[in-house]
């Protein structure tokens, strides 16, 4: 069985610390990976600390993978020895319910399976990309286009994919007034994303530091939410709200920003639950949405949309040894905009 140097949080209360993993001899439609980088999530830290509960331990966190395919099963036909390929937030699904069928796995109706913090259909527990390989079928592997840094692509993954789809979903297109709330590593691939399909971005952010970066990064505007005059300033502004954020705040708040008809987006996914007034989407008839990452197909699309319009996350890369140090940065907003984990660092 391939082995593999591993960074895992033993308990919820731990700290990541090293480990090994064994991953299956790949099967006939499998690809084994040799890993380069893995992005790091804030649902890594949600999941090492059990916040949404019903969390695996000893955890190997990763869900955004790529790096070069070292073998291939029998069966494959669709990548060979010496491809970039990426994995993102889950490495299996039922393919045969309404959703399968229709490229969104993500809502599979048996559940899709984890690519971490999650097991297999035959019972196995699963472990994730901060490790140098491991196995999945090729079904759910995609296809990196050249021209993106592939340090740079990681967090395309699952910040990517997770922001590219709604905006899609629900309709987003030029023109269109957007504010994203919250710059992280979702959040500013949100503002890029957005800005490459015409929409005119506004970031919503409790960091007044991150001005700058916001405009570089495609925004037209910036404001700062710790100022509660910005909220009376910005009263139905929106045609939608792609909400990022990772902590409890208040979604009413952020509903009074939305115009007649407009839509807000959940993609953050704090721990705790928020009072929702029913009088803050009556009166001007709005939409509160969620979205979940994104099918296959969707992130094989989102990948050649970033290539063609030169779009790929800004990462500070780090070694795996600083892991517990970046958990902490991203819990201090303190990201710029996506820390990558570079493999080599645990050979
Ligand atoms: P991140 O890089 O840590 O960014 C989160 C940002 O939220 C922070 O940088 C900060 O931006 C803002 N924020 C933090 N605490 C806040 C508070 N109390 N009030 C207002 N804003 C606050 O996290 P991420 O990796 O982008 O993930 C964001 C959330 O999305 C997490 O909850 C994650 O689990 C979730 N997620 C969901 C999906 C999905 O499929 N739906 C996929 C991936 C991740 P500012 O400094 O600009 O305020
Ligand atoms: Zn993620
Ligand atoms: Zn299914």
């Amino acid at each position: 069985m391939p082995t593999t140097p591993a960074y895992a949080a033993p308990t919820a209360k731990a700290a990541l610390g090293p480990f090994t993993v064994e991953r299956r001899e790949p099967r006939p439609q499998d690809v084994l990976i040799d890993i380069q980088y893995c992005g790091v999530c804030h649902s890594d830290i949600h999941q090492a600390r059990d916040e949404w509960g019903g969390a695996l331990f000893p955890m190997v966190p990763g869900h955004e993978i790529v790096g070069k395919v070292s073998q291939v099963g029998s069966a494959v036909t669709t990548f060979k020895v010496g491809d970039t390929v990426g994995v993102g937030c889950f490495v299996d699904s039922c393919r045969e319910c309404p959703q399968c069928l229709n490229g969104d796995e993500q809502y599979c109706d048996r559940g899709s399976v984890n690519t971490y913090n999650g097991r297999d259909y035959d019972g196995q527990p699963t472990y994730g990309g901060y490790s140098t390989r491991i196995t999945v079928d090729a079904k759910y592997v995609v296809r990196i286009p050249e021209g993106i840094p592939l340090d740079r692509a990681a967090p395309l993954l699952c910040a990517g994919i997770t922001t590219y789809s709604p905006l899609r979903y629900y309709g987003v297109k030029p023109g269109s007034k957007l504010a994203v709330v919250g710059l992280g590593g979702l959040g500013h691939m949100g503002v890029k994303l957005a800005k490459a399909m015409g929409a005119e971005v506004t970031v919503l952010s409790t960091s007044p530091s991150k001005r700058d970066d916001a405009l570089a990064l495609g925004a037209a505007h910036f404001e700062a939410t710790s100022d509660k005059a910005t909220f009376k300033k910005l009263r139905r502004s929106f045609d939608f709200i792609l909400d990022t954020v990772s902590a409890q705040h208040d979604y009413n708040a952020y509903l009074s920003l939305l115009k007649t008809d407009g839509t807000m987006i959940i993609v953050g996914a704090p721990e705790a639950p928020t009072p929702l007034a029913a009088f803050s989407l009556i009166p001007r008839r709005l939409k509160l949405g969620g979205s979940m990452i994104g099918g296959i197909r969707e992130t094989q699309e989102m990948l050649d949309f970033c290539a063609q319009h030169q779009v790929a996350a800004d990462v500070e890369v780090i070694p795996i040894q600083k892991i517990n140090d970046a958990y902490e940065r991203m819990l201090k907003n303190d990201v710029r905009y996506r820390f990558v984990i570079d493999t080599a660092s645990l050979k």
